[in-house]
C-alpha cells in the first residue's frame, strides 16, 4: 500500500466529485493520507473529514503567507486539537519569501510559535519552504525540531540541504515535481537520500505529476511519484511503497 502524506482533499477543488476522488485513490492501494489544514475553514474542514473516514488522518497548522492573521486564540485551538487522536502533525508551517502578503519578521515569529507548540504537544511538524531555505533551517535549530522531527514537504533544495534536515531528525518528501523532466535538483535528491528518510506525496490538487502535469492532482496519482522515485533508486515499486509506508506510519505513529 500507499501512504500519501500530503493531501488537501478539504480543498473545495473537490467538492464536487470527492467520494470517486477517495475510491480511486483506495483503488491505486493509496490506503492512508494527511489531510493538511492550514487556517480556519481548512482545518475545520480537515477535522470533519478525519472523523468520517478511518484512512485519513489530520495535520492542523498556520500558513506562513497568512501569518499575518493569525491571532492568539487560532494558536490555542491549534494546540486543543492537538489532542485528538486523528490529529498526526502540526504544519503545514514554515516560511514563504515568494509572496509578501505577510512580513518576513511576522513569518519566523509564527513558525518558531507553532515548532514551540508541535514540542509541546509532542506531534511532529509539516514545514512548507518557498524561497527561505536559509532561515527555515535557521529555526529549526534554533527551535530544536529534532525533539519531534517531521517532514520537508514537496522538497525541491539541494542535496546539501536535505542532509542539514536530516540530521535534525527531519523526513524529505517528494511530490508531483520530482517526474518533471527538467526537475534535475529534486530527482537526484530522491536517489541519493537513505531509504528511512523519504516519503511520498501528492499535494493535491497542486503539482499533478507527469503525465497530468496542469491538471488537477488527487491522491492515486502519488502512484506516480512512487513510480519515479523507485526507478531513480534502481529498487522496485514495490520495496519503495513498502519503506515509504513504513516510514510514515512510524513518524506518525500510525498502526504501530
Ligand atoms: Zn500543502
Amino acid at each position: 500500500m500507499l501512504f500519501d502524506t500530503h493531501v488537501h482533499l478539504n480543498a473545495n477543488q473537490f467538492d464536487e466529485d470527492l467520494e470517486e476522488v477517495i475510491n480511486r485513490a483506495l483503488e491505486a492501494d493509496v490506503k492512508q493520507m494527511v489531510v493538511v489544514g492550514f487556517d480556519r475553514p481548512t482545518i475545520t474542514k480537515a477535522m470533519e473529514l478525519v472523523e468520517k473516514y478511518d484512512f485519513l488522518y489530520a495535520s492542523v497548522g498556520w500558513h506562513p503567507v497568512d501569518a499575518i492573521d493569525m491571532k492568539d486564540e487560532d494558536l490555542e485551538w491549534i494546540e486543543e486539537l492537538a489532542a485528538h487522536p486523528k490529529v498526526v502533525a502540526i504544519g503545514e508551517m514554515g516560511l514563504d519569501y515568494h509572496w509578501d502578503k505577510s512580513p518576513k519578521d511576522v513569518q519566523k515569529e509564527v513558525f518558531r510559535r507553532q515548532v514551540r507548540l508541535a514540542r509541546k504537544v509532542n506531534l511532529p511538524i509539516i514545514i512548507h519552504n518557498r524561497e527561505a531555505t536559509e532561515d527555515v533551517v535557521e529555526i529549526l535549530k534554533e527551535e530544536k525540531v529534532e525533539e519531534v522531527g517531521g517532514i520537508m514537504h514537496c522538497f525541491s533544495g539541494s542535496l546539501e540541504t536535505a542532509k542539514q534536515c536530516i540530521d535534525m531528525n527531519m523526513h524529505i518528501s517528494f511530490g508531483g515535481p520530482v517526474t518533471f523532466k527538467n526537475a534535475k535538483k529534486p530527482k537526484e535528491v530522491a536517489a541519493e537520500i537513505p531509504i528511512d528518510r523519504l516519503l511520498i506525496e501528492t499535494d493535491c490538487p497542486y503539482l499533478a505529476p507527469h503525465p497530468n502535469r496542469g491538471k488537477r492532482n488527487e491522491p492515486s496519482y502519488v502512484t506516480l511519484v512512487a513510480e519515479q522515485i523507485a526507478e531513480l533508486r534502481g529498487i522496485s515499486y514495490q520495496e519503495l511503497t513498502e519503506k515509504t509506508t513504513e516510514n510514515a506510519q512510524k513518524l506518525f505513529g500510525i498502526n504501530r
